[in-house]
């Protein structure tokens, strides 16, 4: 470990916001999941939550390789993975984040109206049947981005890549990114396990 890597890794964290992430649910290609954490990385999301896809395995789900896509972005973001959507929707309320779920209803608001300064998790649907709507009655917002062309839906990663880069710039406005969001315990603990994994 050279200093240089050591200084990396701290300026790294020293970015990391713990009160942003993502639940995917039932995101079930993994090149998807993989471009996902990878911006989730570029962001600063410090872990972000994933219900498998139908018939997943939840033990190899967690330790599942995202290389293709992902760069090494999945070795700085783990991937919490939960049996159920709407207990990981509750509990994550709980912990107080709002959650957004990128569906269409007749409460969606434009993605940009939010304000994503606030604990916020971006809830993300599965590529065929998008997010429950259970899932989206039990969040705190509905979300889209609105589409004036011939095709319905984006790519899910390119609507989390959307939707992630506009809270980082409503978080940059807001100087979150210009003191470290952890704690300086939290920092120095997890610039231990990056440098010797
Ligand atoms: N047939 C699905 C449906 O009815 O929702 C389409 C799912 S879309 C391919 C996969 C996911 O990408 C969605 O669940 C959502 O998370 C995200 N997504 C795609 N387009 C979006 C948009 N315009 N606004 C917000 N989220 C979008």
């Amino acid at each position: 470990m050279t200093p240089e890597r050591y200084a990396k890794i701290r300026r790294v964290l020293s970015h990391r916001q713990p009160t942003l992430t993502v639940l995917m649910d039932e995101v079930n290609k993994p090149h998807n999941l993989s471009a996902i954490v990878r911006t989730c990385d570029a962001v600063g999301v410090l872990e972000a939550h994933a219900v498998p896809p139908r018939g997943g395995q939840m033990a190899s789900f967690e330790g599942q390789t995202y290389e293709a896509t992902s760069g090494s972005a999945h070795k700085w973001v783990p991937v919490r993975a939960h049996a159920d959507t709407l207990d990981a929707v509750r509990g994550l309320q709980a912990q107080g984040f709002q959650v957004l779920a990128t569906h269409l209803s007749q409460r969606s608001v434009d993605y940009r109206e939010l304000d994503y300064t606030r604990p916020t998790c971006v809830l993300l649907g599965a590529e065929k049947w998008g997010v429950s709507d259970e899932a989206a009655a039990a969040a705190d917002h509905n979300i889209i981005i609105p589409m004036f062309g011939m095709v319905q839906s984006l790519n899910v990663s390119v609507a989390a890549a959307t939707i992630l880069f506009e809270a980082q710039r409503q978080r940059l406005a807001a100087g979150m990114y210009a003191a470290p969001q952890l704690s300086p315990e939290a920092l120095d603990r997890l610039a231990f396990e990056w440098a010797y994994p």
